[in-house]
């Protein structure tokens, strides 16, 4: 009997920075397991600036909950060995997915590393994975990378950013997870323009709860993605932080449902460690997940 197919869910969290935000963290990592997603993904610093606090969170992930990791890793500013030996312990460790990113180089760092591009790094992991084959009883590691709706900033256009796409899929990479992205139509064009260039693997959109205006500022600095002036002035424009984060909160579910009503495979949820703004997208999507048994009791 076939089983229903559901939406792909997923949760990306970083690293505790302190005591107090690990105990928080967990908090946020209990309430999310509940939702039963497919998989939590943990950000790694560039240049592998929080590396053994990334792999300590990973290795609770493993040991104490339900959850399957996906670790993020980054290439800029290490060396082949040493991203040689890190993939090596995240495979032995048991991770199963890996994210392969280049990173940003750190303000004031200049760029260093052999490894220059996320696509050398997916040949990179493929090849570590090559050597272990025997402990993954033949099987693969899942390798993901990421994708731009808006144009990266270091790229020249958007054709850039679907060529590095393929050259990614043709390394050997299995799916895609976005950047963040404010307009439905960004996300329609980017799984257009990449499907006619011939990459297949699947795309999943990043979002990010649209409920704190300081988080948005900052994002769009970093990642160098313009908010849309629609939302930020009905953000800016909210009486109380309940009516801001209503109005963040509609404003998400939007961007979602459009996107999955545009085919998407699943959604990815950029959650800063808290909980309850993606819980309220959740409940407000109503996106239907595996029964409450799991997906083992359905086999
Ligand atoms: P690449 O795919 O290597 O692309 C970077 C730039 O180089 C692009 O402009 C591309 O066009 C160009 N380029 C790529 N290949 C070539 C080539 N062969 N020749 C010439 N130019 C090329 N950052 C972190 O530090 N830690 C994280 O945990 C993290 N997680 C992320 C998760 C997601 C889902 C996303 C979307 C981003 C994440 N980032 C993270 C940010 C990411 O590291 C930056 O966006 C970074 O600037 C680019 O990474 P990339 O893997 O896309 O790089």
């Amino acid at each position: 009997m076939s089983q229903p197919s559901y939406p792909a869910l997923s949760y990306e969290l970083y690293p505790p920075r302190s005591a107090e935000s690990e105990q928080s963290l967990w908090t946020t990592v209990r309430r999310l397991e509940e939702t039963r997603p497919d998989f939590v993904s943990v950000t790694y610093g560039a240049a592998g600036s929080n590396r053994e606090a990334a792999i300590g969170l990973l290795r609770r992930l493993l040991t104490e909950t339900t959850l399957k990791p996906l670790a993020h890793l980054t290439c800029v500013g290490s060396s082949r060995t040493e991203l040689t030996g890190i993939i090596d312990r995240l495979i032995g460790g048991g991770v199963r997915g890996i994210l392969a990113l280049r990173g940003d180089t750190p303000e004031g760092r200049t760029r260093a590393g052999d490894v220059e591009h996320a696509d050398e790094l997916v040949r990179l992991i493929r090849e570590v994975e090559a050597q272990r084959t025997a402990q993954l009883a033949a099987g693969r590691v899942s390798v993901g990378v990421a994708a731009y709706a808006t144009r990266h900033p270091d790229s020249a256009n958007l054709d850039q950013d679907i060529d590095v796409l393929l050259a990614k899929e043709e390394a050997g990479a299995d799916f895609a997870i976005t950047q963040v992205f404010f307009r439905p139509s960004d996300y329609t064009r980017l799984v257009t323009r990449a499907r006619r260039a011939g990459v297949t693997m699947p795309i999943i959109p990043g979002v990010m709860p649209l409920t704190s205006t300081r988080r948005l500022r900052k994002l769009s600095s970093l990642a160098g993605i313009d908010v849309d002036d629609a939302l930020w002035a009905r953000l800016e424009g909210a009486r109380t932080d309940d009516e801001r984060r209503r109005v963040g909160v509609a404003a998400t579910v939007d961007l979602a449902r459009a996107a999955l009503d545009d085919g998407a495979p699943g959604l990815h949820l950029y959650t800063f460690n808290q909980h309850a703004a993606a819980l309220d997208v959740l409940d407000a999507l109503d996106l239907a997940r595996p029964p409450q048994a799991g997906l083992a009791a359905s086999l």
